[in-house]
């Protein structure tokens, strides 16, 4: 069965927001889940967040139904806590660099998803 985010995968408003949050992940040291299928779902859900609400919404955090006030936006002000607890943030999409992937295999999967 597709998933609500495959129709949003790989289109110009998913790939804007990708290098919007590698890059991000860049600056800061991090990088993005080993699993593709985890990078897809919370950029896809966070990209339809922007197409329905205008902003990026981080899909693991909204209420339900979402408040347009106090829900976070990407990237959210807990990350480095988390990811310096945890390894990673709330939503597993940014990683501590040792355990996330190589800067070969984060090249592979822009291209998978474009
Ligand atoms: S937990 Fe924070 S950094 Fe991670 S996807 Fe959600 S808003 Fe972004």
């Amino acid at each position: 069965m597709p998933n609500p985010w495959d129709k949003i995968v790989g289109t110009k408003e998913y790939n804007k927001n990708y290098e919007r949050l590698i890059k991000f992940a860049r600056q800061k040291g991090y990088v993005f889940n080993k699993k593709i299928s985890r990078v897809k779902k919370v950029i896809g859900l966070m990209t339809m967040n922007y197409l329905e609400y205008g902003k990026y919404y981080c899909p693991c955090k909204q209420s339900e139904p979402p408040d347009l006030e106090k829900d976070v936006l990407c990237p959210c002000p807990t990350l480095d806590q988390e990811v310096k607890k945890d390894g990673h943030c709330f939503c597993e999409l940014f990683f501590q660099k040792e355990k996330g992937v190589n800067k070969k295999a984060q090249e592979t999967k822009r291209k998978e998803v474009k």
